[in-house]
């Protein structure tokens, strides 16, 4: 293995998850949610593993301490004071003293004591029905890591407050940390794991930071500071580049800026062919406040509002007033343009670590106890979701969506849980929509399969490409081993997308297509030729997919699909899109 610490050139090749070119320095992300070994501490060195617990709380604390000074001196006072209820949990005599006594009795290494007395009262004070106690959950949720990568000797996480901006190499990013990764210092995304549909990906495709990932061990080879390139179009990332090298992703650069800037001319325009046909184009938001982003996009509404992040981002359950305000404020911003409100899809890869009483570990967990499984099980907090969308229904245009249905019985349980929230809305006199559209994600093969008769009991059907492929193909969505092999463009993904829709259309149902397929400028003629009536994606990519449609006709968008379904290899298909692609949309 070259050495990449000499200041030779090194290239290493991954996979190119999100487009765009970075220059800058490396910062080396170790996972948040550390892993603890259990072992027994014999007699003789029981002290030490006191005073080695006494010196991580030392160290935390120090850690904290100037934290805080760094925010005092840069945002504010009030913003610096949360650190103070973190330095007061370093300090919490029962916590500490609990710990200790743990430790005396089962002589257990004093990380899996800790963890276990401060998962206990995370647990404890998330249940508390009172927002400042519940609140206190979060903090020492956040200390206690800290402590723990301390007597572990692991790098503090710093994803979320990055003093400056960096290309991030991690191992992996968990759907929960990368819904805290600092927007604005994240230079580029780069992961020894994952895939075009790991969610760290979603969220640097929405972020147009360029991401690369599946390059294996790269974060062994690289330490804080070192200076790379990281390409998005080809997937490699390139350390310690030459004068020459640099040079040459300037010129791409700087072509690839004037691009975006004819992109964005195309902004304001409607989406309409060449031919005269209007296509719907919405967008796929995760939190509250990318709403902003979608109207400056000119979204015509919200196609998939992915309403787990607000549990992910969050040390608790959000109640159902929190989930109501937060759902009417989005309905509210984009009245009176739709706004589908997907429910939870917590579980395969988005568990709420912390609740292992609700998330336990699974084998399998994409094939696991998630989405729509989850909330039929756990009607209690379906129907808090439910009722808080409801509510937000009678403030704009509300549609509301499953994800992971695999049939009609599904459907219709999901239904049934929903009409006794209609009517427990009705005997409290609450007001909502009595006319709102329930609809199916349609990513399960036996859905896809079963779709005529979804049809006859839905509004509309979205389509999740991310998901139908990982299940049709038999890849994981994210394991970057078999990354190559997820393919958007095998046939049995066109044939089957294709069925979806002419079932659907057979009963006037709409079908769109919120996964990332629909986000991508290759693919987006292919799935209107297909009869996709609205695509779906994250706001920064609707100017690139408008400026294609506006570039292109639907007939030969047909042409393009009908000839694919007649195409034998995935290859043969992506290569025909591309073709299409690239003579309508020239770089330079
Ligand atoms: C999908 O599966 O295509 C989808 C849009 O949902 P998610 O990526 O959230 O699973
Ligand atoms: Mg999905």
């Amino acid at each position: 293995m070259e050495d990449v610490h000499e200041k030779t050139e090194v290239t290493v090749q991954g996979i190119a998850a999100s487009q765009g070119i970075a220059y800058g320095q490396i910062f080396v992300y170790v996972q948040n949610d550390v892993e603890v070994p259990s072992y027994q501490v014999e007699t003789a060195k029981r002290i030490d593993e006191v005073a080695r617990f006494d010196r991580a709380l030392v160290v935390t604390r120090q850690q904290i301490s100037k934290i805080k000074n760094e925010v005092e001196k840069n945002i504010g006072a009030e913003e610096a004071a949360i650190f103070d209820a973190h330095l007061m949990v370093l300090e919490d005599e029962a916590l500490i003293g609990e710990t200790i006594r743990e430790f005396e009795s089962t002589g257990r290494n004093i990380e899996t004591c800790f963890h276990k007395v401060s998962s206990r009262y995370v647990q404890a004070f998330s249940e508390i029905d009172d927002e400042y106690l519940r609140e206190r959950a979060g903090d020492l949720r956040d200390v206690a890591q800290r402590v723990l990568q301390n007597l572990l000797g692991q790098a503090e996480n710093a994803l979320n407050r990055l003093a400056d901006q960096r290309i991030i190499v991690a191992s992996d990013i968990t759907p929960s940390d990368s819904a805290t990764l600092d927007r604005t210092a994240a230079l580029a995304l780069v992961m020894d794991t994952g895939s075009r549909t790991s969610h760290a990906v979603i969220v640097a495709r929405s972020m147009k930071v360029p991401a690369v990932v599946g390059v294996r061990n790269l974060t062994q080879r690289v330490k804080n500071g070192d200076w790379a390139i990281v390409d998005g179009y080809d997937g490699v990332v390139i350390l310690n580049p030459s004068e020459s090298t640099l040079f040459r992703y300037g010129t791409i650069q700087e072509k690839k800026k004037s691009f975006e800037s004819r992109l964005l001319e195309v902004n304001r325009q409607p989406a309409v062919t060449l031919d005269g046909v209007a296509v719907s184009l919405l967008a796929n938001i995760e939190k509250g406040d990318e709403v902003t982003k979608a109207k400056a996009y000119f979204a015509e509404g919200i196609g998939l509002y992915r309403t787990e992040f607000l549990f992910l981002s969050s040390a608790r359950m959000p109640s159902e007033h929190e989930q109501f305000i937060t759902y009417k404020g989005v309905v509210e911003a984009m009245a009176p343009q739709p706004v589908i409100i997907r429910t939870l899809d917590l579980g395969g890869d988005k568990p709420m670590m912390w609740k292992e009483d609700l998330f336990p570990k699974e084998n399998n967990p994409f094939m696991g106890f998630r989405a729509i499984r989850f909330c039929l099980e756990h009607q209690d907090i379906f129907k808090e979701q439910l009722r808080a969308i409801l509510r937000a229904s009678a403030y704009g245009k509300v549609k509301l969506m499953y994800p992971m249905i695999s049939g009609t019985e599904e459907l219709l349980r999901a239904n049934a849980v929903l009409d006794e929230c209609r009517v427990e809305l009705k005997a409290r006199g609450v007001a909502f929509d009595e006319k709102l559209e329930v609809g199916a994600m349609i990513e399960i093969p036996s859905a896809a399969v079963t779709a005529d008769l979804l049809a006859k009991e839905c509004a509309f059907f979205s389509i999740g490409t991310n998901d139908l492929i990982q299940y049709l193909l038999a890849i994981d969505r994210v394991n970057d081993r078999i990354a190559h092999l997820y393919e958007p463009t095998h046939p049995a993904i066109i044939r089957t997308l294709k069925q979806i829709v002419d079932e659907a259309h057979r009963q006037n149902v709409p079908v769109g297509v919120c996964g990332e397929m629909a986000g991508d400028p290759v693919f987006a003629p292919l799935l209107l030729g297909l009869g996709m009536d609205s695509l779906s994606m994250s706001p920064a990519w609707l100017p690139a997919v408008k400026f294609l449609i506006r570039s292109m006709t639907i007939a030969d968008a047909k042409a393009l699909a009908a000839e694919a379904l007649t195409l034998r290899s995935p290859k043969e298909i992506y290569a025909r899109c591309d073709e299409f692609y690239r003579a309508r949309v020239r770089m330079d």
